[in-house]
């Protein structure tokens, strides 16, 4: 069930992985409808007892109903404390939610808020989400890329539909890949997050089809990028054996760092890795 509330705050002035990324995150939704799909299992928000408040992940949604109004409020101190303290004001939505779960379409809260950036634009903006659904916001993002640096960030852990012993992700590996061409076509910058990343069944063929269909393509390992130190907390998931079993040596850095060599031939100065990555530093080819 959704539950409806106001906040006080939506952005929130980033830390720890984040800080290298952006200035701000901003979440419209507390919780994530995409919980029980597969790129929940190793989502490092279940962690955060502060967000979930004891409830299991996955299964609430609280939708912030005066998220752009709340931006309006907040967006000429923050993006003022943001140039002077940080390499400009970027806002990364979201860290702690996807700003398209399925309700978003009834509500619109990710949408009031891309349009309330419209009159109030950040420096940049990233929009991070697992779905094709951002494209129902298509018009919005398109009128914000006139007034800021936007990209949008796809979400696409694996080329395979299925992994044995792991629930099914959330939207289909296929209908991602064409949603990022859709995207990129209306003229976005668009790049896939392989993210968090897991083994693929032909990498060759894979990441091709992604160069063709974005700009650009960052890998996020767990191992590197879960926030807790060696990826403690995803070690202690049902993850890293379900990707050794298909793949062995699929859970240590060593085998991402050979796809991502695989990758920069492929996408010479296109390929991002972890935080660097996300915050758009690409490596050279
Ligand atoms: S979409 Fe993002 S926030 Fe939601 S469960 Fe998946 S990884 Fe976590």
């Amino acid at each position: 069930m959704t539950e409806r509330t106001e906040v006080r705050s939506i952005l929130t002035r980033s830390s720890g992985y984040l800080r290298s990324v952006c200035s701000h995150s901003l979440q419209p939704y507390r919780g994530c409808s995409y919980g029980n799909s597969l790129c929940g299992v190793a989502c490092y928000v279940q962690h955060n007892r502060w967000l979930t408040r004891g409830e299991a992940w996955g299964s609430f949604l609280e939708a912030r109903d005066n998220a752009a109004a709340v931006y309006l409020e907040q967006v000429t101190r923050e993006r003022k404390w943001a140039r002077e303290r940080r390499d400009g004001f970027v806002i990364f939505m979201s860290s702690s939610t996807d700003p398209f779960v399925p309700q978003e379409a009834a509500l619109g809260i990710t949408a009031s808020v891309l349009r309330a950036m419209q009159s109030e634009p950040p420096d940049t903006l990233i929009v991070q989400t697992h779905s094709p659904r951002v494209l129902g916001a298509l018009d919005e993002l398109l009128a914000l890329a006139r007034c800021c640096e936007l990209r949008v960030h796809l979400s696409i852990e694996t080329d395979r539909e299925r992994l044995p012993g792991l629930p099914a992700p959330a939207s289909s590996v296929a209908s991602r890949l064409d949603a990022a061409a859709a995207l990129r076509n209306a003229g976005l910058r668009t790049v896939i997050t392989v993210s968090p990343m897991l083994p693929l069944h032909d990498a060759t063929r894979f990441l091709t089809r992604c160069s063709e269909v974005a700009d650009a393509i960052v890998f996020d390992h767990f191992i590197g990028g879960d926030g807790s130190p060696g990826g403690e907390r995803t070690l202690r998931t049902a993850l890293p054996a379900a990707m050794e079993a298909l793949e062995p040596g699929s859970s240590t850095l060593a085998w991402r760092n050979a796809i991502v060599a695989q990758a920069r031939a492929l996408l010479p100065g296109r390929v991002g890795v972890g935080q660097d990555g996300f915050a758009g530093r690409m490596l050279p080819g």
